[in-house]
């Protein structure tokens, strides 16, 4: 799917330079949303769509950037590194390169290609794919090798301080670290992680609403605000609370009446979301796909009503698929508002479940959308 002689091609014939070839997947998360700058659990698995590098030395000076998705190119002076981004796609490599510098890199001039199938701002990571694959191309060209959840800070720190987004540590950690065919339960805080196999014959099953509402932004950043004043209330009686990973439902009984409703609501999702994901890690891990189902119908309820980051087309896409045959479990995934639903369906029934539901879900939204059959892949790594 990924062939590395395609994009090998086009560089060559852009750059003539020969390039080593690098691929980093975009990622679905199966459970945890919202939870990851709360400093808790989250559990996403890398899938089969991803974005590839071509990289090469140059010997002017600069630093050349293209990527075939938009068929453009952006140059630089790799002595004179941008110290701000410029609201284009070349932030989010170019953030990658500044921050590799930051760490004391001497940045060589280079050429950069890139492609990628993950489809981009629909929640599926594109730009942690594109963070990633930057970075093991730029590192590797340079000789220098980070562990996979180092390289996973490096490239979150391009998005939050170069590219100004206020993304957790979720989408560039699984990336950097997916493994094929399994799921990863990830501990935001101490960035360990467990695996948790995905059984053969279950497939992942990818709708897109085909919708991202433009409140987005705004809501992503006035829910954070409302966690944190709901654990400022937590903290203030009981000081080890630092993030809502530390605080219990039972803090929300007794303190929950000092926060306003709606800083109430969004903390009861992160925390009972936090005890879904770990559940839902343990019954991934002991085959019982039952539970797993049903923590990740909880979860979609909880995002939806709690958490109030659904929308109409989302939860109509979870429950059209609700009665279709090889269901497990179906919630919407990614930062809200729109975007993907994951869907956990039983691989013999996958195809016929994605037309049944594209169908549906046309009928009632007006919509068609795309729904992926998906596997989980290994993370970034170096094709060729
Ligand atoms: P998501 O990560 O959910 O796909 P984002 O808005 O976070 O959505 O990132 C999408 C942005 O990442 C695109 O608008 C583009 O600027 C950049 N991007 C992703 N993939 C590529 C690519 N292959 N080439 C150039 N830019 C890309
Ligand atoms: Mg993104």
């Amino acid at each position: 799917m990924h062939d590395p002689a395609v994009l090998r091609s086009l560089h060559r014939d852009r750059f003539n330079a020969e390039p080593g070839i690098f691929v980093a997947p975009g990622r679905v998360n199966l459970i945890g949303e919202h939870t990851d700058y709360a400093e808790g659990f989250v559990m996403p698995a890398a899938i089969d769509f991803a974005t590839l590098a071509g990289i090469s030395p140059r010997t002017d000076g600069k630093i050349v950037v293209y990527s075939e998705n938009y068929g453009a190119e952006a140059v630089f002076e790799a002595s004179a590194l941008p110290q701000a981004a410029s609201k284009h796609w070349s932030d989010y490599p170019m953030g990658v390169v500044s921050i590799l510098a930051g760490e004391g890199n001497a940045i060589p001039a280079f050429s950069l290609s890139l492609w990628g199938d993950v489809p981009l701002g629909s929640g599926l990571s594109s730009s942690a794919a594109l963070e990633v694959v930057t970075a093991l191309a730029v590192t590797s060209l340079i000789g220098v090798s980070y562990p996979g959840p180092v390289l996973a800070r490096l490239c979150q720190r391009a998005e939050n301080e170069f590219v100004g987004a206020n993304c957790g540590i979720m989408d560039q950690f699984i990336s950097a670290n997916g493994a094929k065919d399994h799921a990863l339960l990830l501990d935001c805080r101490d960035l360990s992680f467990k695996l948790a196999p995905i059984p053969a014959d279950v497939a992942l099953v990818i709708a897109n609403t085909m919708v991202k509402h433009s409140v987005a932004g705004g809501e992503y950043t006035s829910r954070r605000a409302q966690v944190e004043e709901a654990c400022a209330v937590i903290a203030s009686h009981r000081p080890g609370v630092t993030f809502l990973r530390d605080a219990t439902v039972e803090d929300l009984k007794l303190w929950g009446g000092e926060m306003s409703p709606n800083a109430l609501k969004r903390a009861r999702h992160v925390i009972t979301e936090n005890t879904r994901t770990v559940a839902a890690a343990e019954a991934l891990i002991c085959n019982n796909m039952a539970e797993l189902g049903r923590l990740m119908a909880e979860a979609h309820v909880s995002y939806s009503q709690d958490f109030e980051a659904s929308c109409v087309e989302a939860d109509a896409m979870v429950a059209l698929a609700q009665d279709l045959p090889g269901l497990i479990g179906a919630r919407l995934t990614g930062g809200g508002f729109g975007g993907c639903t994951i869907n956990l369906v039983e691989r013999a029934h996958a195809a016929e479940f994605a037309e049944a539901l594209a169908g549906r879900y046309a009928d009632q939204i007006g919509i068609v959308p795309q729904i992926h059959i998906c596997h989980a892949s290994g993370g970034a790594h170096r094709l060729s």
